[in-house]
């Protein structure tokens, strides 16, 4: 029995292991269903009847259930990483070229681009993630190296990799990547070339992880900035709250409304299958399945993820 401590309610005791294996057997029936990322030509092999689920927890614990050794492509979950980079390099100036409202249409979409005169909704639909890119490229001198260091520390794992097959296989499907990026360059929201931005955006993308390096990785968002193992301060903590905010309202896309509702928790998903949620103050928990509902969010991820609220009470309302 693991005592946990919830800034939201009472304490719980909480069988965390039993609950993530009730978890396991509920969905089930819903692993293997939706569709893989098939549009990033790489992904389109990654079986589908995969999951996995890992919990951290702020005093050390780590709990995992089903695939959690397995490596998978983080991609729009990379989205956070950068962001806290971009925010340390620019502070609150990034608000001048990107917004902080919910697009309200899918991750890719281009249609707001144009009336919203290249200033992109949010950091996490993907041509926010362009400009948080060139952000950090304009003030690293390797950005790539700079993100693997940051995402490795934070992960307490040295070992983790970009897969330079699916950033090279998304960079050859790309279109729309390229028609996005493009567009912003026109109205002089990207820096620097358009290749090179793209370059480091497909790269961020291929990040691969696991459910518990995932964990690792963002257990600092759960504990206002600082690193729960080194007790060294990571991003300020009134990032934290902006990063969070960020992602109960935009993390899960056009899909955040219903991802609020039914889950409570500020929440970031890749069309990879994974998906992290942080429990302020508590733990973070990570859930990993392939198969993807129609707005690219793991379709047995949201489950899981919305069964866990429900079984332990652990949600920010
Ligand atoms: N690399 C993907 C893309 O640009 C990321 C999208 C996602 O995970 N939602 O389409």
């Amino acid at each position: 029995m693991t005592p946990i401590r919830s800034q939201y309610g009472s304490s719980a005791d909480l069988d965390i292991p039993k609950v993530l294996a009730r978890i396991h057997e509920e969905v089930r029936p819903l692993i293997g269903q939706g569709k893989v990322a098939s549009y990033i030509p790489r992904l389109a092999c990654v079986p589908a009847n995969r999951f996995g689920m890992a919990v951290a927890t702020l005093d050390g614990a780590l709990y995992t259930e089903g695939d959690t050794d397995e490596l998978f492509s983080i991609q729009s979950i990379s989205k956070v990483f950068t962001l806290n980079l971009a925010l340390e390099a620019l502070g609150s100036d990034l608000w001048k070229r990107v917004g902080r409202e919910p697009s309200g249409n899918a991750f890719n979409s281009l249609v707001q681009l144009e009336r919203e005169r290249g200033i992109p909704r949010n950091p996490f639909i993907n041509a926010g993630a362009h400009v948080i890119a060139d952000v950090v490229l304009s003030h690293t001198s390797n950005a790539r190296q700079k993100l693997l260091e940051f995402v490795r520390d934070r992960a307490d794992n040295q070992a983790i990799i970009m897969d330079e097959e699916v950033a090279i296989s998304e960079r050859d499907a790309g279109f729309r990547n390229f028609a996005l990026a493009n567009f912003l360059r026109s109205f002089n929201n990207i820096e620097n070339k358009v290749d090179d931005v793209l370059d480091f955006y497909f790269h961020q993308c291929a990040l691969q992880m696991s459910c518990a390096d995932l964990a690792h990785a963002f257990l600092h968002l759960a504990n206002g900035g600082i690193c729960q193992r080194s007790g060294e301060s990571v991003i300020k903590p009134d990032r934290v709250k902006r990063i969070n905010a960020l992602m109960m309202t935009c993390g899960t896309y056009d899909a955040a409304g219903e991802f609020a509702f039914r889950v409570g928790l500020p929440a970031k998903s890749g069309v990879g299958g994974g998906i992290v949620a942080v429990v302020p103050s508590v733990m973070t928990v990570v859930v990993w399945s392939p198969g993807l509902d129609e707005k690219g969010n793991s379709l047995a991820g949201a489950a899981a993820l919305g069964r866990f609220t429900e079984l332990t009470g652990l949600s920010i309302f």
